[in-house]
């Protein structure tokens, strides 16, 4: 099942459970706008290349839209389209007065250069510009436009090791700035500043911004950050805790590293882990620190020492008692749910799980922590970030992640009374919670044209 008609199933159920007017449920499932652009730029050698983006608003009666921009070949106004609803249950279960909506361009990262990047995005900016802005639609970083981090941060850590002859100093200075987010999120950067060239200086049009153009300390480990206070919520539930379990984890990127790190401090123990380079298992558990060392300092994960290569295909059912994948949605099938040996699954990707997996997974007695909420803790930090550009005030690290727990810990607490009140599982209590906040807003603002 592709990933909109996954999405629009879940979201019918939760409005069959609600009760929900059927023209209502219309309204609430139409996009309210999708934009498709066509964006060329020259190449680094001369010759042309042609891309095709995406823009899907799809609701705004809780606030502006919001949601991150992804460039990945499987980028396709289906799935544009699928990411933008599940941004408008998601910004509605933490409640943040948000909408929803999301941005890609279908393109390969990893197969352009860093000015050809900065073209693309700078052209996807020129088109849609007039359709984004900080009371409309507010761009965030997705998958592929965070993929300049470890590139740009393994330049600075190649020169820190190559500048001793500069002195400490220096040294010092550059790896504060790697560490900092100085240099990081440059994609969202480069769309601050082609909007600004139309708008004036706007920086709260888009979040995930690096730290020095108004970004929020704390954002970048967010969503990571976010999927470890959800995971501490759900195991409390059971009497359990971190500490002492066993992890499986799909995807090293920003999310999956984050967590894994988190993680690892808290007293997890993380047997398994992969990206696209490959998966590496260790039965006693991985050290997160040294790995996380290895790939600064340019290493694949796959050639990671402290762990054995194992099938990638493996992870998903590796013996662990909770699995987290943060990597791309639909990897949980009809095929493999059967095997899962995870006694829980957070969802810290977009709908890694689909319709089928769902029910045979519940009647395994797996729990799934779902995505509007597992992994609802960037788009939460990058409402903090937009609340400090519109204030022009910067808040403390300590004070964004203190916030960001409180706001995970209320959202599980009103997922577990929409759970009671409807006798149903975590995944149509989230989308219950999202779908009946928006519907109430939408009712509220009346239907009068
Ligand atoms: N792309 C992230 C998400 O899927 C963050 C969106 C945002 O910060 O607006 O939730």
């Amino acid at each position: 099942m592709n990933s909109l008609a996954a999405t629009s199933r879940n979201f019918r159920q939760a409005a069959r459970i609600l009760g929900l007017d059927s023209k209502l449920e219309k309204s609430l499932l139409i996009p309210f706008r999708e934009i498709k652009v066509e964006c060329s730029i020259p190449r680094d050698d001369g010759s042309l290349a042609s891309f095709v983006g995406f823009r899907v608003q799809h609701d705004n009666a809780r606030g502006p839209m919001k949601g991150g921009i992804r460039y990945h070949p499987e980028v396709d106004l289906d799935e544009v389209n699928a990411l933008a609803q599940l941004m408008t249950w998601k910004t509605a279960v933490v409640d943040i007065p948000y909408g929803g909506a999301k941005g890609g361009i279908g393109c390969s990262p990893r197969d352009l250069t860093k000015s050809e990047l900065e073209r693309l995005t700078r052209v996807f900016t020129q088109k849609i510009h007039d359709l984004i802005g900080t009371h409309t639609d507010v761009p965030a970083p997705d998958m592929g436009t965070n993929a300049q981090v470890s590139h740009i941060y393994y330049s600075f850590r190649t020169k820190q090791r190559n500048c001793k002859s500069f002195g400490n100093i220096l040294c010092f200075l550059i790896s504060k700035l790697s560490f900092t987010g100085g240099m990081v999120q440059q994609t969202m950067a480069w769309i601050l500043d082609e909007y600004s060239k139309f708008h004036g200086h706007s920086p709260a049009v888009v979040t995930g911004k690096p730290i020095d153009l108004g970004g929020s300390l704390g954002r970048e480990a967010a969503t990571g950050r976010g999927v470890v206070f959800a995971t501490d919520a759900l195991l409390g539930e059971y009497g359990k805790s971190i500490q002492g379990l066993t992890f499986a984890i799909q995807g090293f990127g920003n999310v999956g590293s984050w967590a894994a790190k988190l993680i690892h401090e808290s007293g997890g123990k993380i047997v398994a882990i992969g990206d696209v380079s490959g998966t590496i298992r260790n039965p006693n558990g991985l050290d997160i620190h040294q790995l996380l060392k290895h790939k600064a300092e340019g290493g694949v994960l796959k050639d990671f020492t402290g762990g054995d290569a194992m099938d990638p295909d493996e992870l998903l059912v590796h013996e662990c008692d909770v699995l987290i994948p943060c990597a791309l949605g639909g990897v949980l099938h009809r095929e493999n749910a059967a095997s899962v040996k995870a006694k829980y699954i957070i969802e810290a990707a977009n709908h890694p799980t689909d319709p089928e997996a769902d029910e045979i997974l519940s009647k395994k007695g797996v729990v799934v922590l779902p995505d509007i909420y597992a992994n609802a803790g960037g788009v939460t930090v990058s409402y903090f970030e937009w609340v400090q550009n519109i204030q022009g005030f910067m808040w403390h690290e300590e004070k964004v992640n203190l916030e960001l727990k409180r706001y995970m810990k209320t959202a599980f607490g009103n997922i577990k009374d929409m759970c009671m009140s409807h006798g149903c599982n975590l995944r149509m209590g989230a989308f219950t919670l999202g779908v009946s906040r928006v519907a109430r807003t939408t009712l509220l603002r009346g239907w009068e044209a």
